[in-house]
This record gives structure tokens, C-alpha cells and sequence, in this order.
């Protein structure tokens, strides 16, 4: 067994504490999502619980029914923001599995017909265009 203890260092555990920036779209009393910095597709978002685990395996079954409530919202504003055909949803539960990020963490990824993902932590996105993906997602989820 690899895994050990969630470590509050994490970067997700810095940006929930307001100690590292986010593109944030949406909030409430149980999670923030906030934008991939590395984004697979164009409005790639986290969505982020605030009660701290290191993923699925040692989460709170609660913390997991207000989490999948966040996604789907997220999801369906991302799917109208980027007029995607489709979301992908993905999550990664240890380094085996691909987790790079040890506070559990939900991927949502507007898809469009042909278009294929691009790597999984792959190059850094310009911080404007994030800043307008975002704000393209919060519109989305006031509407
Ligand atoms: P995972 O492999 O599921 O742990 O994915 C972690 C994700 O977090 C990757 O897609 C990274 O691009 C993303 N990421 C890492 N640092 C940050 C950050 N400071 N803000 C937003 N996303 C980040």
C-alpha cells in the first residue's frame, strides 16, 4: 500500500484556504470548483470538496452525495457555456491511478463530437483566457 495520511499542504487545500489564487465558478457550504490550470479541453473545471480527503477511498459517503450535487451542476453549466456535446466527468483515486493532486477532487470536461482530450496535466493555460473560460461558466450557472 502506498497511500498515506492527507497531507493539509496540498495545493487544493491552499486554494481552499485562500493562500493560493483560483479561477473559481462556483461556490457553496460544501465545495468550490475552480478552473484547471492544465486543462484536457477548453473549460475544464475541479470540483472540490471542502472537507478534506485524500480521494473517493477515505471520503465521507455525505461529503460524496453534496460532491456528485456540485458536479452535475457544474457539468450541465459547462456543457451550455462551451456548447459541448457532451461532459466527461473523470477522478483519480492514487499516484497508480494518476492522482497528482491528495485532496479528492472531481474533473468535469465539456466535450465536443471529434475533438479528443489533450494530456492529463499537460501545459499551462494563459491566465486570461482561464479567467474568461470562468467567467463563462459562472454566466452559465446563474442562467
Ligand atoms: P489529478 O491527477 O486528478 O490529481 O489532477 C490534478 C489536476 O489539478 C490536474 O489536472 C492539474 O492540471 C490541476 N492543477 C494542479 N495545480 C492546480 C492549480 N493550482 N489550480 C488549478 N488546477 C491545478
Amino acid at each position: 500500500m502506498s497511500e498515506t495520511a492527507y497531507d493539509p499542504q496540498n495545493i487544493f487545500g491552499k486554494i481552499l484556504r485562500g493562500e493560493v489564487p483560483c479561477h473559481k465558478v462556483y461556490e457553496d457550504a460544501h465545495v468550490i470548483a475552480f478552473m484547471d490550470v492544465m486543462p484536457q479541453a477548453d473549460g475544464h473545471t475541479l470540483v472540490v470538496p471542502k472537507v478534506p480527503s485524500r480521494n473517493l477511498l477515505d471520503a465521507d459517503p455525505v461529503v460524496l452525495g453534496h460532491l456528485t450535487a456540485a458536479v452535475q451542476k457544474v457539468a450541465r453549466a459547462a456543457k451550455a457555456a462551451f456548447s459541448a456535446d457532451g461532459v466527461a466527468v473523470y477522478q483519480y483515486n492514487e499516484a497508480a491511478a494518476g492522482q497528482t493532486v491528495f485532496h479528492l477532487h472531481v474533473h468535469v470536461l465539456p466535450r465536443h463530437d471529434g475533438v479528443a482530450p489533450r494530456r492529463h496535466a499537460g501545459g499551462m493555460a494563459d491566465q486570461k483566457m482561464l479567467a474568461e473560460h470562468a467567467e463563462r461558466i459562472r454566466a452559465a450557472l446563474q442562467g
